[in-house]
């Protein structure tokens, strides 16, 4: 089920990654991925056929959609793939699409390798936020558990679940690779992780 599911999402998403990328001028947003894809052409595809495959397999708990992607190969960030995670990773509440940093998306491909579950799929519980959705969510209690200046508004950060792993495991295992800061919220049962500083907090109240 799950398969067929996924296949059907992939149209869609091809579709809807297309119209993005059009309204994307080039990828002049991200130097980065910029200068991958044009190393990628210059280097053809021995780099390519040479290099480790990176995969992630993702569900967005607010969407419904899934994504299946290999995102990197070698040393190379896949321009598709990125426009695909970016399209993914939208802020739910108002469909803007950012850029995300391709080192969270290693970031999460290491947590999962390192939970012995490398083809595993992640619940993403929340990816993009702009500044409205993070001011939204921010004011929503006198105590919410966002941050002003979140990564999720730097398109840095994404909160996260894994089936069948505590959270608190899935808490300790971000930890442990040092990538930058892990939010653990024990009550949605989920973990905060972004490639900024490293730091680390717990949010005692329910909220994201
Ligand atoms: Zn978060």
């Amino acid at each position: 089920m799950q398969m067929v599911f996924g296949m059907n999402g992939w149209w869609k998403r091809l579709a809807a990654g297309s119209a993005v990328a059009a309204l994307l001028v080039g990828w002049s947003g991200n130097a980065r991925g910029f200068d991958l894809a044009a190393n990628g052409a210059a280097s053809g595809t021995d780099a390519v056929a040479s290099g480790e495959r990176y995969v992630l397999h993702l569900h967005h708990l607010h969407t419904g959609e899934s994504l299946d992607v290999v995102y990197r190969v070698g040393n190379r960030y896949l321009p598709e793939a990125m426009d695909k995670l970016n399209y993914f990773l939208r802020d739910h509440r108002t469909n803007d699409v950012s850029h995300y940093d391709p080192k969270e998306f290693d970031l999460l491909h290491s947590v999962m390798a390192k939970l012995g579950k490398p083809n595993g799929v992640i619940d993403v519980v929340c990816g993009y936020r702009t500044p409205w959705s993070n001011n939204y969510l921010r004011t929503r209690g006198a105590v919410t558990g966002v941050a002003k200046n979140s990564q999720h508004m730097q398109a840095r950060a994404i909160d996260i679940r894994v089936p069948g792993v505590e959270t608190k495991t899935l808490r300790n295992v971000a930890l442990s690779l040092r990538g930058g800061g892990v939010g653990y919220y024990p009550i949605s049962q989920f973990v905060h992780v972004d490639v900024g500083p490293v730091r680390q907090w717990t949010f005692a109240g329910s909220g994201d």
